[in-house]
């Protein structure tokens, strides 16, 4: 057994991704780049809510979809240190 890289379901071994569904937006995230300036802006210069307003209008511009945009700004505001790693979503038991 093998898993689907983008939704982590348990798959066949002859097969790379679970559905299309998930080979698209597998490939999606991986084209999606945050730049450095965007990133610090908001999360250092916006609220909460003004930040969604640029995630939205970020992904409009780019033709992305708002929800991977979000996945993928999450992923490199963590590894940046915008946002501290919850301890309820711990990998390790
Ligand atoms: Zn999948």
């Amino acid at each position: 057994m093998s898993h689907c890289p983008f939704c982590g379901k348990k798959i066949a071994m002859s097969k790379a991704f679970c559905s299309r569904t998930c080979k698209e937006n597998y490939f999606q995230l991986i084209a999606i780049q945050i730049p450095k300036p965007f990133l610090k802006r908001i999360y250092v210069f916006c609220n909460e809510e003004q930040r969604e307003e640029e995630i939205e209008s970020f992904a409009k511009r780019h033709n992305w979809r708002v929800d991977l945009l979000k996945t993928k700004i999450e992923e490199v505001a963590r590894d940046s240190g915008y946002i501290k790693p919850t301890s309820t979503s711990s990998k390790k038991h």
